[in-house]
C-alpha cells in the first residue's frame, strides 16, 4: 500500500449530486478496493499506476476560513472515496473536518462500509441534522470478501444499530445490487428495524471493472451468464423492472414506503423507512 499526504487547496467543494450541497474527499483512493468501485477512475486523474485499493493520498488543507457559510447546507462525506476507511483511524482527517464544522448547523451526510465511524458518534450526535449511511448489497460474507476489503456485513449493521439507537439518521444503501445475487427483500428485511431510509441502486458495469466482473460471473455464477448478457450487453431492462415491482409488493405487504428519489430527512424519526428506487439514474451500460 502506498500512502501519501498531499496538500490540498481546500477540502469542500461545490457538489452537483442531487444529494447535497458540498462534498469533501479527505483521502484519494480507498483501501476497501470494491471491485465494483465506480471510483476507480480517479487512478487515471491522479497519475496513480498502482492498482485500484493499492494507494491512498492522505489530504491535508488550510483551516476553513468561514465554516458559517455552510450553515443549512448539505456537506456530503465522501462523493468518492470512503471516509471511515482504515487509515482514518490513524490520520483522523475525517474527525478533523467535522470537528471545523461542528457548531454551524450544516446537514451532514455520511456515507461508508465500516464501523470506525462509531468513533465519532458522539460528534456526529452534536449536528442537528446528520445521517449514516451504509452500503451493504449482501447477507452473503463469502460474496462480501469477494467484492470488498470493508469490515463485514454484520459489523456495518451493528454500527447502523448503534447510531439508530442513538437517535442518528441512519440509511441502508443496498448498492449496488447485483442481478440475481442480491436479495433485496432479505436485506430490507434485516435494515428495517434500525434504518430511515433504504436506498436502492442497480449495478452499473463500466470502465475497466466491465471486464473483470464478468469475468468473476463467468467462474463463480455460470448460470448467470446469459442475465448478465442481457442486461449489461444487449442493454435489456426488463430484469429491473421485474425487481421494482417485486420489491413493490415487499413494501406494500411490509407497510413500508416505497417512492423513487425521494431523499428528505424530515419524517418522523420512529416512522417505518421508506424504500427509495434509485435505478437508472444513470444508464445502466456505457
Ligand atoms: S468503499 Fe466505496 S470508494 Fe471505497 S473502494 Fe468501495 S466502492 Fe470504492
Amino acid at each position: 500500500m502506498r500512502i501519501e499526504e498531499v496538500l490540498a487547496k481546500t477540502i469542500l467543494t461545490k457538489s452537483n449530486l442531487p444529494v447535497s450541497d458540498y462534498s469533501a474527499n479527505p483521502y484519494i483512493g480507498c483501501e476497501h478496493a470494491c471491485k465494483y468501485c465506480y471510483a476507480s477512475f480517479m487512478r487515471r486523474f491522479t497519475n496513480h499506476p498502482e492498482e485500484w485499493g493499492g494507494f491512498v493520498d492522505v489530504k491535508t488543507w488550510p483551516e476553513l476560513k468561514h465554516p458559517e457559510k455552510y450553515s443549512g447546507c448539505e456537506v456530503f462525506l465522501s462523493s468518492v472515496t470512503d471516509p471511515y476507511q482504515p487509515l482514518e483511524s490513524r490520520y483522523c482527517r475525517t474527525r478533523r473536518l467535522l470537528q471545523e464544522l461542528q457548531g454551524h448547523d450544516v446537514r451532514l451526510s455520511i456515507a461508508t462500509k465500516s464501523d470506525l465511524v462509531l468513533r465519532d458518534i458522539d460528534l456526529i450526535g452534536t449536528f442537528r441534522n446528520a445521517r449514516v449511511s451504509w452500503s451493504i448489497n449482501t447477507l452473503d460474507e463469502g460474496f462480501r470478501e469477494e467484492m470488498d476489503r470493508a469490515v463485514s456485513i454484520e459489523r456495518r449493521f451493528a454500527a447502523m444499530k448503534e447510531f439508530h439507537d442513538a437517535g442518528i439518521r441512519t440509511t441502508c444503501f443496498i448498492s449496488p445490487i447485483f442481478p440475481g445475487i442480491t436479495d433485496v427483500a432479505a436485506i430490507i428485511g434485516r435494515a428495517k428495524n434500525i434504518c430511515n431510509l433504504v436506498w436502492l441502486e442497480n449495478l452499473n458495469l463500466r470502465g475497466n471493472f466491465k471486464g473483470a466482473i464478468m469475468s468473476w460471473i463467468h467462474e463463480r455464477h455460470p448460470e448467470l451468464e446469459g442475465l448478465y448478457h442481457n442486461i449489461y450487453t444487449r442493454r435489456d431492462l426488463s430484469y429491473w423492472y421485474e425487481l421494482d415491482e417485486q420489491v413493490r409488493n415487499f413494501c406494500r405487504s411490509n407497510n413500508l414506503p416505497y417512492v423513487r428519489n425521494d431523499d428528505r430527512m424530515s419524517r418522523d424519526f420512529d416512522a417505518p423507512p421508506v424504500v427509495v428506487n434509485y435505478f437508472f439514474h444513470e444508464e445502466i451500460t456505457r
